[in-house]
């Protein structure tokens, strides 16, 4: 299983944490090449690869005289500033020596938020691919505040692999996989193989172990698996720092921890309205819309919307929720709040009488909603 998994896959995202490529003090050049080696040997091999890489604010920080995490937001930025730079050169420098190139994409969570920068994003990145061209994204450390920020290279490499509909997300970091118990402080600690499914147990395990260098911890990187399950690739979990550590996982070696694919697949827009756009306001739906969007596969009426919540534009992500605040589902809303609030309770067929004008005849069509959910829908659809 696990052989057939990691051999039949081509398109692979490798996220390679700070904890792997640097030490106190900056950059660890020798890794860096060696890792780019084994990357380029995988190329040569017809994989197609993407590199989602931290370390640049370990790069930049001893130049601001930083021992540890940087203490603030504007530190961490400038550090980044210093640092990314620093970090592309060191890849440069060895994918060259192996005959390859590389090149630099940062992103924020704002640009994969916003469907056409999205677009634009994978075009880019697909296009590196078709030219050999390895892409190294991080995030875009010196613009991204709290509110626009994925907050962890983590769950950056999911949403890139959903991206670049990877079957594989490799992510390299400084411990070994999952174990069954916090292995630094128990001797009996187990690693785990495989997992199938996450669980509330198997996220119980994950604890709140962090790294010493990277932003996320084992949770991020649970998050990430399952982010990355929905849209179809296997995620497996290996200490980076493990030499040949990524020919032993493309040859199917038992090491690390691989988290299987969902069974059912998201379809890729589904997938970035579940996790990649943030929600800007609330619609509180009556019982018969529920019903229809959960067990009926059907879209969202302005007849069944009974109040508004937020402020949010045609366009923007909402969350529908039964009229107790439960969320049921999130989607792309194609009416303004202000507009909403107008038709809501009312046939489709009065839209344009009240407004004056009509987009469509729901407030959001079933192709721009994800339903949330733990069992899946009528339609056969996975849910969130
Ligand atoms: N973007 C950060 C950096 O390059 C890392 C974030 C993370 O490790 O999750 O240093």
């Amino acid at each position: 299983m696990r052989e057939k998994l990691l051999t039949c896959a081509k398109r692979i995202v490798i996220k390679i944490g700070s904890g792997v490529i640097s030490t106190n003090t900056g950059l660890d050049g020798p890794i860096i090449d060696a890792i780019s080696s084994d990357i380029c040997a995988l190329i040569r091999e017809g994989y197609e690869v993407t590199l989602v890489s931290s370390g640049a604010i370990s790069a930049g920080k001893q130049d601001l005289f930083i021992n540890g995490k940087p203490p603030s937001i504007p530190l961490k930025q400038a550090a980044a500033a210093i640092g990314q730079s620093r970090l592309m050169r060191y890849y440069k420098k060895a994918f060259r020596n192996e005959g390859f190139k590389v090149g630099q994409v940062l992103l924020t969570r704002e640009d994969l938020a916003d469907r056409k920068r999205y677009l634009n994003a994978r075009n880019t990145v697909k296009t590196l691919l078709e030219y050999r061209v390895t892409p190294i994204i991080n995030e875009n450390d010196t613009v991204a505040v709290e509110e626009i920020k994925f907050g962890d290279n983590d769950n950056l490499s999911a949403m890139v692999s959903a991206l670049v509909e990877a079957q594989l997300l490799i992510i390299l970091s400084d411990v070994d996989g999952l174990y069954s118990r916090d292995p630094n402080k128990h001797a009996d600690a187990e690693r785990l193989n495989v997992v199938e499914k996450i669980t509330a147990k198997i996220e119980a395990m994950a604890g709140d172990s962090s790294t010493t260098l990277g932003t996320g911890g084992m949770i991020t990187k649970l998050q990430a698996a399952k982010r990355a399950a929905l849209s179809g690739a296997a995620t497996i979990i290996v200490n980076g720092r493990t030499p040949a550590i990524l020919r032993q996982v493309m040859n199917g070696e038992c090491v690390g921890t691989l988290f299987l694919p969902a069974s059912q697949k998201m379809a890729a827009k589904k997938h970035w309205i579940a996790f990649t756009k943030k929600t800007s306001g609330k619609l509180f739906l009556d019982e018969g819309a529920v019903n229809a969007i959960r067990h009926q596969g059907k879209s969202l009426l302005p007849s069944g919307v009974r109040q508004v919540e937020g402020k949010f534009g045609r366009g923007d992500m909402v969350s529908l929720c039964d009229l107790q605040g439960k969320e049921i589902a999130r989607g792309v809303t194609e009416y303004a709040q202000g507009e909403i609030l107008q038709i809501m309770g009312q046939k489709s067929s009065r839209i344009r009488e009240i407004l004056g004008y009509k987009y469509h005849e729901e407030i959001i069509h079933r192709d721009n909603l994800v339903i949330k959910s733990s069992t899946p829908n009528q339609d056969g659809e996975s849910n969130v």
